[in-house]
């Protein structure tokens, strides 16, 4: 049976709810199944498959053509652009699965729609948001049991997808750099330990120049503000646990 526009719709909305965990994925099938009349296999499938496709993992159940391109159409305008290319790596690894099947094939017309969305460049995300939700996934990686970490990651894509990033950044002043360097002589001004090896570039100490006053708090790009430390000083003054 064909599944029509109408349910491929509503399954994109289903899929996406439990997802989000909005809805819970019996529920979600049931939804599909019942008032939609979905078959419960297709319905567990379209979910399925939205999962992975937001998690850049290979999906195996294959989609329409038209539900594919409709699917790819709503991520590129509702999701994150790190989400859209995780659906695009998703889709390309679906078709690469299933190019390989003894029941499969090249699925050219898929591809094509695939390439299509691939090649539309959506927003670019900022580049700090997407370091914080990398890091709140890893926590929730984490908090996961080793076993279904593994199941994910024996269906994950293996080449990464990729975003456009903005970011801003501050142009700051080479003489506060090179004043606190010279000043600290190549010895770390948090632990007192010489820096840790020398620069390849030009055969100085490697240190590193931290603000006190983040200059993003509106702290001062000046000798007094900032400090020359090792790498492990630095990372633990942004790191490490606060007193
Ligand atoms: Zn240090
Ligand atoms: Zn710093």
């Amino acid at each position: 049976m064909k599944i029509t526009f109408d349910q491929i719709q509503v399954a994109y909305e289903v899929a996406s709810a439990v997802f989000d965990g909005t809805l819970s994925r019996a529920d979600g099938v049931q939804r599909l199944h019942e008032d939609h009349d979905i078959n419960a296999g297709s319905a567990g499938d379209f979910i399925e498959d939205f999962r992975r496709m937001m998690m850049g993992q290979e999906f195996h159940r294959t989609l329409s053509v038209e539900a594919t391109d409709y699917f790819l159409g709503r991520i590129a305008k509702e999701r994150d652009s790190a989400e859209f290319a995780n659906a695009i790596a998703a889709n390309y690894a679906h078709l690469n699965y299933y190019a390989k099947l003894a029941k499969g094939g090249p699925q050219h017309a898929k591809r094509r729609i695939v390439d299509a969305w691939a090649a539309k460049r959506s927003s670019p995300t900022d580049l700090g948001l997407m370091q914080a939700k990398f890091a709140d996934a890893v926590e929730r990686a984490r908090a996961d049991a080793p076993t279904i970490r593994q199941s994910r990651l024996l269906a994950a894509a293996k080449l990464p997808g990729k975003v456009q990033v903005v970011t801003e950044a501050y142009v700051r002043n080479p003489d506060v750099a090179a004043e606190v360097l010279e000043r600290a002589k190549g010895i770390c001004e948090q632990c007192a330990k010489p820096a840790p090896f020398v620069r390849h570039s030009n055969r100085t100490p490697y240190l590193e120049v931290h603000h006190r006053m983040k200059l993003a708090d509106g702290g001062e790009d000046t000798v007094e503000n900032a400090i020359a430390l090792c790498p492990n000083c630095h990372r633990e003054m942004h790191y490490g646990v606060r007193e």
